[in-house]
């Protein structure tokens, strides 16, 4: 059965990286949360997509340099008052279900990996209770390589349109082999059947993301991919069911 995955907590369902779409997300019928984590300047792990807060949030500035106490401030535009959380706080919501994470490694506001991050994501999920129930992505090659000496958890490859471009099938799944990676996320758009075939012939699982509406999800279905990333988790569920239904 294709996985679910609710995007940033079901983004266009309940805005983005908001604790309702987490505490909604944790009682769905669906097997995974995506989530972005960035660090404040005084050391916490804050839950959010972007870098800094002035696309999502009536704040402005980059979570790397703000305090912990400052990026709680920020309220997320169309999410109900939601403040971000911490992923201790994250852990705290998902740790009684049974869905599991999927944890994404962002760079900072520059483009680059932050120093010193990724140990302490690992140690924290461990404390948490929730590092056996992750797999890690990144579309960072070198901060994948480094989950990988920090962890034996699963970790994928988001693979960006021009990265797919530029390298072709052949040396994407090659590289990402070499680098000892369980799985490769293609955005939807850009992912075939071929492709599919190609990945698992390597070895490779294969998922998609951005499968934001019912067109896209469909194709997801379609394809049979392990599993898709959406803004839209009720949306997917229902697909879903209506697709097992039909017996595709
Ligand atoms: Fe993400």
């Amino acid at each position: 059965m294709t996985r679910i995955a609710s995007h940033r907590g079901g983004t266009l369902e309940f805005g983005d990286s908001t604790p309702q779409g987490f505490a909604a997300t944790a009682a769905m019928a669906l097997e995974e949360v995506e989530f972005d984590l960035h660090p404040t300047r005084d050391g916490a792990i804050m839950v959010h997509h972007d870098p800094t807060l002035d696309r999502t949030t009536d704040r402005s500035g980059a979570i790397a340099e703000l305090t912990e106490a400052e990026v709680r401030a920020a309220t997320i535009n169309y999410g109900a008052g939601g403040h971000p959380i911490s992923l201790a706080e994250l852990c705290a919501i998902f740790r009684p279900g049974r869905v599991g994470f999927r944890c994404e490694i962002k760079p900072g506001a520059d483009g680059l990996a932050y120093r010193d991050f990724v140990p302490e994501v690992v140690a924290t999920l461990k404390r948490e209770g929730m590092l056996e129930r992750t797999v890690f992505s990144s579309f960072l090659l070198d901060t994948l390589t480094e989950l990988g000496s920090e962890t034996t958890r699963p970790r994928l490859w988001l693979v960006s349109p021009p990265v797919l471009r530029q390298l072709g099938p052949a040396a994407l799944f090659d590289l990402a082999r070499r680098r000892d990676l369980a799985e490769i996320g293609l955005h939807v758009d850009t992912a075939d059947a071929a492709l599919m075939a190609g990945a698992q012939a390597a070895g490779l699982e294969f998922g998609v993301w951005a499968a934001h509406d019912a067109a896209r999800i469909g194709k997801a279905l379609d394809l049979g991919v392990k599993v898709f990333t959406t803004d839209r988790p009720s949306l997917a569920i229902a697909l879903r069911r209506a697709h097992r239904g039909a017996g595709a």
